[in-house]
């Protein structure tokens, strides 16, 4: 790894370490989970005057009004989505800085990710491309109906919030898939949809805080 990946000082790879052992504090259990977040460096996601901020438990601003979601948050939207097993193909819905992108790319066999604001995904691709993420592939376009042509997914992982449960994205879940997502407008919480051979079965989690999945292009 070049010094500017691997880091040093607030960004090395003991402050990687230093967040997993927190991140199991917290309740993460998923080990993969964990050693993913161990290895991916973080903080080149995040503007450099940020970078020593990017292990901290805490979103940061990414521009555009946007924020790269906490660590934890990550964490336990990945380990929702594996549900213990690993991933084949993983839809992503707001790119964002291309963080949790990086995340799935090593959890998933292939991944397809979405953001609806053009900048913000030259930004992203630049990050995956400096990490050679190459099973991935990101689209500008509003991914409120998902990427039918190219489901269905074994995972759909949304992170902005939805105000109901986004219907045109279950006939794209594969059955034994994993939607995961925040919902709600004030009060936002994660839930978790499950394709059954029988149903969409839903489950309501924690709180979280996400900033709201918009309609179109910017
Ligand atoms: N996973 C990202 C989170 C970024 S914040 C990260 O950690 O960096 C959520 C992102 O969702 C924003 O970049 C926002 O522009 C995007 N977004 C909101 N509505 C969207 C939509 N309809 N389609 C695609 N992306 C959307």
């Amino acid at each position: 790894m070049s010094a500017k990946l691997s880091g040093i000082g607030m960004t090395s790879q003991r402050t990687r370490a230093r967040l997993v052992e927190r991140l199991r504090s917290q309740g993460i259990k998923d080990e993969v989970v964990l050693e993913t977040m161990g290895a991916i460096p973080r903080h080149i996601f995040v503007d450099e005057a940020l970078a020593s901020r990017a292990y901290e438990d805490c979103s940061l601003p990414i521009g555009f009004g946007q924020t790269i979601s906490n660590p934890h948050t990550v964490a336990r939207m990945s380990e929702l989505l594996r549900g213990g097993g690993s991933l084949g193909k993983v839809l992503e819905i707001g790119t964002g800085c291309g963080y949790q992108t990086a995340v799935l790319a090593r959890l998933a066999r292939e991944v397809y990710s979405v953001e609806r604001i053009a900048p913000l995904l030259t930004k992203a691709r630049g990050h995956l491309r400096e990490l050679r993420a190459a099973n991935v592939k990101v689209k500008h376009a509003d991914g409120s109906l998902g990427l039918k042509e190219l489901g269905p997914f074994d995972g759909i992982i949304m992170t902005a919030a939805a105000t109901h449960v986004p219907e045109a994205l279950l006939p794209q879940l594969a059955v034994g898939g994993r939607l995961v997502f925040p919902i709600g407008t004030g009060e936002q919480r994660l839930c978790l949809i499950e394709h059954t051979a029988q149903e969409y079965r839903q489950t309501t989690l924690e709180a979280v805080k996400f900033v709201p999945l918009l309609p179109g292009l910017a």
